[in-house]
């Protein structure tokens, strides 16, 4: 999924859970915060390590004991990582699922591409098409629940 997306699903999951200050949408970003500037440094040959990998989910479960708003974090964290891996099985890329076992497994031919030119390849792919539908829904749902809190209740009274 493209970042924003993941940020829209954050977004969505502290519309949810009540909470207006955006933890699970910080927790929406992290993965890919983490992993695009450290393989764009060259620390590691692939966009999705640490950040992405089932290590760090275990670890923030940790935290989910230790804070407040973790567990929100946790919530958005995990959306981050199951979008990406439905998106890359719905285009697929299976061996590219491989990064889940960061740093023990990691597929023979990852997609490795810079934020830049991962946009125009997913432009058209079967991935995208499903973000759309996911857009689309998602942006309905929240007009009708504005339009409708909006529109002024009328009583009509036949003559
Ligand atoms: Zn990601």
């Amino acid at each position: 999924m493209i970042f924003v997306t993941h940020l829209l699903i954050g977004a969505v999951i502290d519309r949810i859970k009540g909470v207006p200050i955006g933890w699970a949408l910080i927790g929406s970003a992290l993965p890919d915060l983490i992993d695009k500037p450290l393989a764009m440094a060259g620390v590691f040959d692939v966009y999705h390590s640490i950040g992405h990998s089932f290590v760090s989910v275990i670890c923030l479960g940790g935290i989910v004991v230790l804070t407040k708003y973790g567990k929100l974090i946790f919530l958005g964290w995990s959306s981050h990582i199951a979008l990406d891996l439905f998106q890359i099985a719905i285009n697929g890329r299976f061996t590219d699922l491989l990064f889940i076992f960061w740093p023990w497994l990691q597929s023979p031919s990852p997609l490795a591409l810079p934020p830049g030119a991962f946009v125009f390849y997913y432009l058209g792919s079967p991935g995208f098409f499903v973000e759309i539908v996911l857009w689309v829904g998602i942006v309905t749902k929240w007009a009708q629940t504005r339009l409708l809190w909006r529109l002024p209740t009328q009583s009509f009274v036949l003559q």
